[in-house]
């Protein structure tokens, strides 16, 4: 095998820059792909204005004359002759160009044009004068020491020795079916293209396959799920759970019934549920949850609802204790702070099955908590989950059945990728009788209505949120910060109402004393950071102001904005932004949240969407799943294809792509 350090010209200084750019082998080396190319297009002397780049051929005129300065610098001069004049030139530390560049000899010379003087400082000299017009030169991502020439030329140095270090992830049906070149040359294209459309058909096939193998693991992952026969096998006692559902004080939505449908299903099958249920903020997967819940219950298996955090844990506790009280199912609240001689209560309740489902935060998947049978694990909000932990959470149980509740709307292009291993529900539907929140975008210049708008809102006696991006002063950044807000607003409201403070920093604890004061009215404006986003339900709460919105993404403001009109009252949201203004106009006409995680997507890219799901799984060396659509749609049914005949599994190419998932 190939190692990094043979490739011709690294030393151990260029290969802890290489490693320095994650390049740690002879694949990553040469699969370190351009971002950019500069096409180098032949100008004219007349035609460039000063200071600009500039490609031109021509043939040597005068002989190079060559100084030396200090710390081994050396600078050559001599004159040009081109087809639109004679042009001088300079170029720094090309001393050894000296021999090759007698006069009469023809280049192209590629640098900036200083018109008044007429000399190009050159950044490269090409000698062999290009056939074609145009030259395409790749730019890649480097770090402080190693220059993209340097860069280029140990990828070519690697190219030229390497034969099969470099694996291709494409069975030869589709490679034949495609007319896919092979791998080597392809890369040989990608690093040194000749014609742009050259260029574009081996950056099809290079994200092709990026994508097929990627795709392929997703498929792999699936198929497995399924085949798991050994999961909980149920039969739900549909009568039952219809009588439970008839106490539920409002009418299901039809998108409701059919998510429910959707997981009872899965419960009922043999195989693993691995759902995720979507939803938009206030579309009640709350209910879906419990309903799930009390189906597993019915076929004598414990349920497991975990949340983000202990006043939501909370809030579910209480809700569905409020559910359960005409049934015979025990339901347990497990946080932080449950004390001591109460969590061990509840660890034993578990352990002999007689409490039936239980709810908490992190503290569910805490090594003390074993469980009598867990058949039934639900996060909520999970992207707020690391990966890490819900699995965790999967091994208490023998083979328990998985729903993760998000509420952030995913595009179909992210459902398919980053759980394309999962089925999903989705509710689009909102309960009736939701009113649509009044959306405004104001600048801090009119910062005197927003405080009329307060004003009003106080004096009827409801409750309003405030949210800035930062907690405290801030050398590096002029935004707002809670701790400057709660001092104006205190000016501002003197005697009209009491004003607290949320943030992430803050103890849970301590952070849930005032969630429970603003909750219980004794609060009236709650000034925070983002922290409020998730899950928390007080209706009397009708306004929500952000403070420079502008640093939000849309998904973002929407979940905030998401936190008021939960009541009857009419409910209005304030984003203070002097900047991109364009982008949060949208908030003001769109309340689909999945339109609004859409355009986020076009806007922000990925980014805003998963802080926390694992980025491993989305980076992509080539392909784009914004952009490569099309590409990713075509890899996941060949690869779905491709796994699933049983002809090719002695293939080795398949062993190789099933080993790497286990990899990582
Ligand atoms: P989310 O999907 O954001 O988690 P919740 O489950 O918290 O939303 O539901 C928001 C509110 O809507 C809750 O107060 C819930 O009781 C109520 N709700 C849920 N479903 C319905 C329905 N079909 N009709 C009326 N209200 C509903
Ligand atoms: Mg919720």
């Amino acid at each position: 095998m190939l190692e990094l350090k043979d490739v011709k010209g690294v030393g151990p200084k260029s290969l802890s820059l290489l490693n320095k750019l994650n390049i740690y082998t002879v694949e990553d080396l040469v699969t370190h792909y351009p971002f950019r190319y500069d096409i180098l297009q032949r100008s004219d002397l007349s035609l460039v204005e000063d200071g600009d780049k500039i490609v031109i051929d021509g043939k040597v005129e005068s002989v190079p004359i060559l100084m030396h300065f200090k710390a081994g610098l050396n600078k050559m001069n001599f004159r040009l002759v081109t087809n639109s004049g004679v042009v001088g030139v300079s170029i720094f530390n090309r001393a050894f160009l000296k021999k090759q560049l007698l006069v009469g000899t023809g280049i192209t010379v590629i640098g900036k044009l200083d018109k008044l003087k007429n000399v190009i400082t050159a950044s490269d000299i090409k000698l062999s004068t290009l056939s074609n017009k145009v030259k395409i030169e790749p730019v890649y991502h480097s770090t402080s020491g190693l220059s993209n020439k340097s860069l280029s030329t140990y990828i070519n140095m690697a190219l030229l020795v390497c034969g099969k270090d470099i694996p291709d992830y494409i069975p030869s049906y589709y490679m034949e079916k495609y007319g896919f070149l092979n791998k080597k040359t392809a890369l040989n294209i990608i690093h040194n293209p000749s014609t742009s459309e050259k260029l574009k058909e081996v950056k099809v096939r290079l994200k092709y396959e990026e994508l097929f193998a990627f795709m392929f693991k997703i498929n792999y992952l699936r198929e497995q799920n399924k085949k798991e026969k050994n999961g909980l096998k149920r039969e739900i006692d549909r009568e039952k759970l219809n009588k439970f559902i008839e106490t539920i004080p409002f009418k299901l939505t039809n998108d409701q019934n059919k998510a429910i449908e959707e997981i009872l299903n899965d419960l009922e099958a043999p195989s693993r549920m691995n759902r995720l249920l979507q939803g938009d903020v206030g579309s009640g997967k709350t209910i879906v949850a419990f309903i799930a819940m009390v189906a597993n219950s019915l076929c004598g298996y414990q349920s497991a609802l975990m949340a983000p955090t202990e006043i939501l844990a909370m809030q579910h506790f209480i809700n569905l204790e409020k559910l359960l009280k005409k049934t015979k199912i025990k339901v347990a609240l497990l946080t932080g702070s449950t004390s001591k001689k109460e969590k061990q209560e509840i660890y034993d309740g578990l352990k002999n099955g007689n409490i039936n489902m239980i709810i908490g935060t992190h503290a569910l998947i805490q090594d003390e908590v074993s469980y009598h049978n867990l058949g039934l694990v639900i996060t909520d909000e999970q992207h707020r989950f690391g990966v890490h932990q819900r699995a965790n959470l999967q091994n208490k149980g023998v083979k328990p059945d998985v729903l993760y509740m998000s509420a952030t709307p995913i595009p179909r292009t992210y459902a398919l990728t980053i759980f394309g291993d999962m089925d999903v529900s989705t509710i689009k539907e909102k309960p009736k009788g939701r009113q649509k929140i009044d959306t405004f975008v104001k600048k801090n210049s009119e910062i005197k209505d927003v405080l009329e708008m307060m004003y009003e809102e106080l004096k009827n006696k409801h409750q309003i949120y405030v949210i800035a991006p930062l907690i405290e002063e801030n050398e590096n950044s002029d935004m707002t910060n809670v701790y400057k807000l709660k001092n104006q607003m205190e000016l501002a409201f003197r005697g009209h109402a009491n004003i607290d403070i949320v943030h992430g920093k803050m103890a849970s604890g301590a952070k849930d004393i005032i969630m429970n004061k603003f909750k219980d009215g004794d609060v009236q404006i709650l000034i925070s950071t983002t922290v409020v986003e998730v899950g928390v339900d007080v209706p009397n709460a009708t306004t929500m102001v952000i403070f420079d919105a502008d640093r939000f993404g849309l998904s973002t403001l929407h979940q905030l904005r998401g936190r008021v009109g939960r009541g009857s009252s009419k409910s209005k949201c304030i984003l203070i932004s002097d900047s991109d203004t364009e982008r949060l106009k949208i908030m003001e006409n769109e309340d689909d949240g999945f339109v609004i995680s859409e355009e986020d997507f076009k806007l922000r890219g990925h980014g805003d969407l998963f802080g926390t799901r694992q980025s491993g799984d989305m980076s992509f060396k080539i392909a784009s799943i914004k952009s490569d659509y099309k590409i990713l749609l075509q890899a996941k049914k060949d690869s779905k294809e491709y796994l699933l005949n049983k002809e090719t599994d002695s293939d080795e190419l398949k062993a190789k792509l099933i080993a790497s998932i286990t990899e990582g």
